[in-house]
């Protein structure tokens, strides 16, 4: 070898061994490799990964203060679980629920219940086994047969996978509540077509992940209301909070869907969606401990402390959790207000700068969270497809998925653009000029046909 007199620290990166290699391994490295040349190499590896700032199909923060994210590494080796070992960021999280369910108009602060979590992903989980544990309890109580059926859960066909999940796992009968054209939200005159005596609890989301549309909560609840008062079986609401649990309140304050509903006894959302944090934090909380079941507070003897905890997972980092309390902290209502209406700013600058084309039927505009979704019109008279304007988008790293709605409506694609905070004005203009150059693009392209492309996703959407 020719640079084999070199010693290897000072041998330049490109000229070591390791650079010869394979970096994405199937077996463990037999040698080390220098930090500087392993660094070098896996950022390099990812490097053709697209721009995570211009990736407009998630909903996940993208953005965070050099000092929040200097904050977050510097206690990167703290373990949020070991309560009675870092007892000063245990006392950050607390405070983190206390402001959430401020924030939620919750009637007593003092009697929530709530944990931070991984995402809204074990959020949801929780809220589910909570709605699960306590309806087999009341039910028991009433002399209801458990076994004669499966017990169910409510909710419209719009779900996130998450629910899925969570029917699965804990093996739940999930209902769905079909969209249709007239109902790109739960069809709030069918729930009760729905609720029998073994429905856990009916889920509304506030912020359906296909098109940012809300559920009609408050009519929910007044629903769950009536059925109370006419049955012994109570129907309760969980609101799946993930993209709306911490947009509307800084943003829509007046807009009742929390804890001001009386039968909205649970809610999740995800910290690193529009509460500003990266990837690694959502939330759970309950009204009050009568909806959390104690079988699943779990007291942790832990290094000589006793601590109760609910969430699902135990050992993580506290990095997330300070960074959410470090946006509370730095932005405060007002910065919270201010970000998210310029978010929403871009969606409607964006929205009405595609329906200026003419071509596309807009299903939202921007206007509840900042997400613009359209499909093509049916009388377009194109020759391309979202799919293919999506391609193009991405030829100038914008990443902009198109793919269907789900079943009932799974014939319409759409597009769909998340607006998030790092989303400034000026990148607003470049991506509308882009936007209009892919067009004129499409447009003039020679597109080869293929046969008759069916729906189907492209990109990640979450
Ligand atoms: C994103 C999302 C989830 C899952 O959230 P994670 O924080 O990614 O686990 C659940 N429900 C809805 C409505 C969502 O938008």
């Amino acid at each position: 070898m020719s640079n084999k007199n070199t010693p290897d620290d000072i041998k330049p990166i490109f000229a070591s061994l390791a650079a010869r290699e394979d970096v994405v391994l199937k077996k463990i490295r037999k040698q080390p490799v220098e930090a500087k040349v392993a660094y070098r190499l896996i950022k390099d590896q990812l490097i053709d990964e697209g721009n995570a700032r211009q990736n407009l199909a998630t909903f996940c923060q993208t953005y965070m203060e050099p000092e929040a994210t200097q904050l977050m590494s510097e206690i990167m080796e703290k373990n949020a679980i070991d309560k009675s070992e870092y007892p000063e960021t245990a006392r950050l999280e607390e405070s983190c629920v206390n402001m959430i369910a401020d924030l939620w108009s919750a009637p007593d602060v003092d009697e929530v219940m709530g944990t931070s979590t991984v995402g809204s992903s074990e959020a949801c989980m929780l809220g589910g086994m909570a709605m699960k544990f306590r309806w087999r309890n009341l039910a028991k109580k009433r002399g209801l047969d458990l076994n004669a059926q499966k017990p169910n859960l409510v909710i419209s066909s719009g779900f996130q996978v998450c629910w899925e999940k969570f029917c699965i796992y804990w093996d739940i009968e999930m209902r769905e509540v079909p969209l249709d054209k007239k109902h790109l939200s739960i069809d709030t005159s069918k729930i009760l077509d729905y609720v029998d005596d073994y429905t856990i609890g009916i889920v509304g989301i506030l912020g359906i992940t296909y098109t940012g549309k809300f559920d009609d909560i408050k009519t929910l609840d007044s629903i769950a209301e009536k059925y109370n008062k006419e049955h012994e079986h109570e129907l309760v609401i969980h609101i799946d909070g993930a993209s709306g649990g911490l947009f509307v309140p800084f943003v829509d304050p007046k807009l009742a869907w929390d804890f001001r509903l009386k039968n909205v006894v649970s809610i999740n959302t995800s910290g690193h969606k529009y509460g500003l944090v990266y990837p690694g934090v959502g939330w759970i909380l309950w009204r009050n401990k009568e909806y959390l079941p104690e079988e699943l507070i779990f007291s942790v003897s832990y290094l000589g402390g006793d601590i109760p905890t609910m969430a699902i997972n135990f050992s993580r980092s506290a990095s997330q959790v300070v960074g959410q309390f470090y946006n509370f902290y730095r932005y405060g209502f007002d910065g919270y207000k201010e970000i998210h209406n310029n978010s929403k700013d871009a969606a409607m600058t964006i929205a009405k700068a595609v329906e200026k084309t003419g071509l596309f039927d807009i299903y939202n505009d921007g206007e509840n969270l900042p997400i613009v979704c359209y499909s093509l019109k049916e009388d377009a008279n194109v020759k391309w497809n979202l799919y293919e304007l999506a391609d193009r988008l991405q030829m100038r790293g914008w990443q902009i998925p198109a793919y269907p709605l789900p079943e009932n409506l799974d014939n319409i694609v759409v597009q769909r653009f998340v607006c998030r905070a790092d989303l400034g004005h000026n990148l607003v203009e470049s991506l509308i000029s882009d936007f209009h150059d892919c067009l004129e693009e499409v447009e003039n392209a020679r597109i080869l046909y293929h046969d008759d492309e069916k729906p189907h996703v492209q990109g990640f959407i979450h």
